[in-house]
């Protein structure tokens, strides 16, 4: 009957609202799951970014630019607080020559293995740096210039006992300085350096003392 016909249109109107709804509500849901997704992708390519803008590739220590992050930060908190501060400058002991018996590639070999024995030796709170081509440098907040020059002697052992695969053994030299308030930050990486020139002239593979400058 008509009457019938204008009811069921009545019904059809209605489920085709609650059918679209249904469509309209998957169709939020599916943009939502993409956006979390590209959120997520987003958020592990800035980690990634911000790895590659902060380490050195080779061997993974930070590179220079966030050290110098590194070390304003923690010179502020040792002038606050009064607490020491200290750092490692170690070179490799004749690289050159292990690059000249054993090729460069195993150069890069040895220089990963010694970032990474050196990382598994320090504390979490101290950094590792690359500090050049075969130098590196480790800051120890909270530690006294004795206190680093026991850990360094530590880092020169491990080093020499260390049979590196392909090459054996290598050493490396290693000058030790602490923070002084007033210090620039360049006085106080400079002392170290000269400590690692005196540990280079007095035969290599040891600890050189940062003389007052
Ligand atoms: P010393 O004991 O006085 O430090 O002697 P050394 O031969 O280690 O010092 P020198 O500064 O003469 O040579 C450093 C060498 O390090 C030269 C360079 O070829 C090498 N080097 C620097 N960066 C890298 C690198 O990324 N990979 C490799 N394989 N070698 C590197
Ligand atoms: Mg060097
Ligand atoms: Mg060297």
């Amino acid at each position: 009957t008509p009457e019938h016909i204008r009811l069921i249109q009545a019904v059809a109107v209605q489920a085709a609202i609650a059918i679209q709804n249904v469509r309209l509500y998957q169709e939020a849901q599916d943009a939502a799951k993409a956006v979390e997704a590209t959120n997520l992708e987003l958020q592990k390519a800035l980690i990634e970014l911000e790895r590659l803008a902060t380490t050195d590739k080779l061997t993974g220590a930070f590179n220079r630019r966030k050290f110098d992050e590194i070390l304003s930060v923690e010179i502020k908190r040792a002038l606050r607080f009064s607490t020491p501060l200290s750092l490692v400058l170690f070179d490799i002991d004749h690289f050159k020559t292990v690059n000249d018996l054993f090729g460069h590639l195993n150069g890069d070999r040895v220089l990963v293995e010694v970032a990474r024995l050196v990382m598994n030796c320090i504390r979490s709170s101290d950094t590792l740096t690359r500090w050049g081509g075969e130098e590196f440098l480790v800051l120890c907040p909270g530690n006294s210039l004795a206190q680093t020059t026991e850990m360094a002697e530590r880092l020169r052992q491990i080093i020499a006992q260390t049979q590196f695969p392909d090459v054996s053994n290598i050493t490396i030299s290693l000058g030790v300085s602490e923070f002084h308030p007033g210090d620039s930050p360049d006085r106080f990486i400079v002392r170290a350096d000269n400590a690692l020139y005196h540990a280079k002239n007095n035969g290599r593979n040891c600890v050189g003392l940062a003389l007052a400058a």
